[in-house]
């Protein structure tokens, strides 16, 4: 393959992008923010536990509701749903029967609940091994997010290990904001924030998540996108074909794909051919 750069739909260089877990409640409230400045995520649902039943406290004083299956479309609309097992399991005594419920099932539980393609997921406590990453692959789940953030805005080489960049309550969050800003990069970048809603009351952080967004929102040269979109974007770059011989591009895709290529900018249609011209 001839060389060229990947770039993000309209030629951009920069994405954001959000993951949450658990289901609770408080994702009304951080889903209000993202549309309030047109950002997107992806959520994680644990689809067998949603209802007032499965309330959990954290640090003895904040309880935690999770949003009940009937509402689930309702809430998450705008934004991507993935899995996160179905009843939240650590994965303690590991073997096929719970690779089934937990994971197949959740899947297939999502699928049915949404209607909608399920495509990722995230690791209930971050534990993860070759042997859950390799089912994740069998029902077609493209990415699956860790708990280690990485601190820098780095595209991952394995989707399936990503940590994202930071959580929302780290104290580097906002001198990251700020890094993020100035940033004006040669090639793609992310910046991937993630957490749990419920730690805007844990940690009385309305105000201060608030402002960063609104630091990060509307920017001309960022795609806001949910996770999925990303990784599906990125990943149709493998069904761009380049022939030396009459100097085209083939996109196979079902996506407008953007590149750089010898320093001018392309858009290869889905399903089209592209001839560079050669001076
Ligand atoms: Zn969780």
């Amino acid at each position: 393959m001839e060389k060229y750069t990947k770039l993000y739909p309209n030629f951009k260089k920069k994405a954001v992008t959000f993951s949450f877990d658990d289901g609770v409640y408080q994702d009304v409230e951080m889903i209000n923010i993202l549309n309030f400045f047109h950002m997107k995520g992806t959520f994680n649902l644990n689809s067998k536990i949603m209802h007032d039943n499965s309330a959990f406290t954290m640090n003895n004083w904040l309880k935690n509701c999770r949003i009940s299956k009937n509402n689930i479309n309702f809430v998450y609309q705008n934004h991507e749903i993935a899995g996160h097992t179905s009843t939240h399991t650590d994965f303690k005594n590991l073997n096929d029967k719970l690779l089934k419920e937990e994971i197949d099932d959740d899947i297939k539980n999502l699928k049915k609940i949404t209607k909608r393609n399920i495509i990722g997921f995230a690791y209930p406590y971050g534990i993860y091994n070759q042997q859950i990453i390799q089912r994740l692959k069998d029902n077609n789940i493209l990415y699956a997010r860790s708990i280690e953030s990485t601190f820098n805005f780095n595209l991952p080489t394995d989707w399936y290990t990503y940590g994202g960049t930071c959580t929302i309550s780290d104290n580097k969050f906002p001198s990251l904001v700020k890094r993020w800003l100035k940033l004006q990069p040669k090639n793609l970048k992310i910046f991937y924030i993630w957490g749990h809603s419920y730690e805007l009351d844990m940690f009385h952080e309305h105000e201060k998540i608030f402002k960063l967004y609104e630091m990060l929102a509307n920017k001309e040269d960022t795609w806001y996108a949910t996770n999925g979109e990303i990784v599906t974007y990125l990943k149709a770059f493998e069904k761009l074909k380049y022939s030396n011989k009459n100097h085209t591009f083939k996109n196979n895709s079902k996506y407008d794909l953007y590149i750089n290529y010898h320093n001018q900018n392309y858009i290869i249609k889905k399903g089209n051919s592209l001839k560079i011209c050669q001076n």
